[in-house]
């Protein structure tokens, strides 16, 4: 039933923009479409025929995993894409924008001469856009293991000890939590460093008086979390508390405008003029959000270029953020699912301000 679906929607797509065949080799495509688990391998799609090809690493694996009408092996990849395209009819090929160009140079030379490859990338980028109820689930039962996984490793927070323990400690409690993975390397930036927004865990010791910024999240049956959290360590100064609620208002702003409808460069807005309006509008560079699901960054992409709207079944990030150099920073990050009346925020760690060394809330 879910693959049947998914793939009307690739047929649909084939008949809206005038191509023969779709060749998938992106991963997280490959899976949403027909349940392969595998790191590698080839999707063909027509409009009567799904044919999932692969190696000899991984046609066992791909027996039991995937749903399609046929499963080839190959030996080399391009060379049994080619095979398979000339067993019908094909002009036009779409293919995936992500596909290095080493690979599309050589579909175009060993490929018939009178195929023309399409290099498509926003149209591709609905497919996976709106979240049916199983993959909602998984996704917020990732959110769910972030905050059980902080909460593990929250005592160890505190003066002396090393960002870069920290970021191990969450990541083996994800882990024994059942994690797959992390979703990507975990940033833990502490007092000067937090004015990096992609800080990745240092060597450098937490000392009291700094604020520290973890953005962190895991993979879950293939379905990834991401939610940031700032705290203070012990007292810290007037500018950094400023800088605090001043995110945290951008974030409460945005958040609770997601509804269907509303335009995601609104959202975007909402947070950036308050930002702006407190002075620090040249300290906030990235967008406000994005979409999460089989990829940890996927569409939609919710900033001031933003052209879509929010709609039910979309999963995004709302995570402004404040950067001063020479002073620090804060990011206030939390998952957001769009429902057919508002939106339910899918991450559970409160964002309140909080000097953890105070174990209080304020
Ligand atoms: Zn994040
Ligand atoms: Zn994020």
């Amino acid at each position: 039933m879910t693959y049947s679906h998914r793939r009307q929607k690739v047929i649909n797509l084939l008949a809206e923009l005038d191509m023969d065949v779709l060749v998938f080799c992106q991963p997280e495509n490959i899976r949403y479409l027909c349940g392969f688990r595998g790191s590698d391998g080839v999707l063909i799609v027509t409009s009567d025929q799904l044919v999932f090809m692969t190696d000899s690493r991984y046609t066992a694996q791909a027996y039991e995993e995937v749903s399609a009408d046929c499963i080839a092996e190959y030996q080399i990849k391009t060379e049994g894409v080619i095979t398979q395209l000339q067993t019908s009819v094909v002009t036009r090929i779409g293919f995936e924008a992500e596909l290095a160009f080493g690979t599309v140079n050589e579909f175009q030379e060993k490929g018939d001469a009178n195929w023309q490859w399409l290099h498509l990338k926003d149209e591709l980028k609905s497919l996976r856009l709106h979240k049916s109820a199983d993959e909602i689930s998984c996704i917020a039962d990732a959110a769910r293991l972030n905050a059980i996984g902080f909460a593990e490793v929250e005592a160890m927070i505190k003066p002396g000890v090393r960002e870069s323990e920290i970021a191990l400690a969450l990541e083996f409690s994800l882990r024994k939590l059942g994690a797959e993975e992390k979703a990507f390397d975990i940033i833990v930036a502490s007092g000067l460093r937090g004015a990096m927004p992609h800080g990745i865990a240092s060597d450098k010791v937490l000392r009291e008086g700094e604020l520290v910024t973890i953005d962190f999240g895991c993979r879950l049956s293939g379905y990834h979390s991401d939610e940031t959290v700032t705290f203070a360590l012990g007292k810290v100064s007037e500018e950094l508390c400023t800088i605090y609620d001043t995110v945290l208002e951008a974030h409460d702003r945005a958040l609770a405008a997601v509804a269907p409808g509303v335009a995601l460069n609104e959202l975007d807005r909402l947070a950036r003029n308050h930002i702006s309006s407190c002075g620090y509008g040249d300290y906030f560079g990235h967008g406000l959000g994005h979409g999460v699901g089989l990829e940890v960054h996927e569409a939609p992409v919710v900033s001031p270029r933003s052209k879509a709207v929010a709609e039910e079944g979309m999963v995004f990030t709302i995570e402004p953020g404040i950067y001063v150099p020479g002073v620090g920073g804060v990011r206030i990050e939390d998952m957001v699912l769009v429902t057919a009346n508002g939106h339910q925020t899918l991450t559970k760690i409160p964002k309140t301000f909080r000097n953890i060394l105070l174990k209080e809330e304020f």
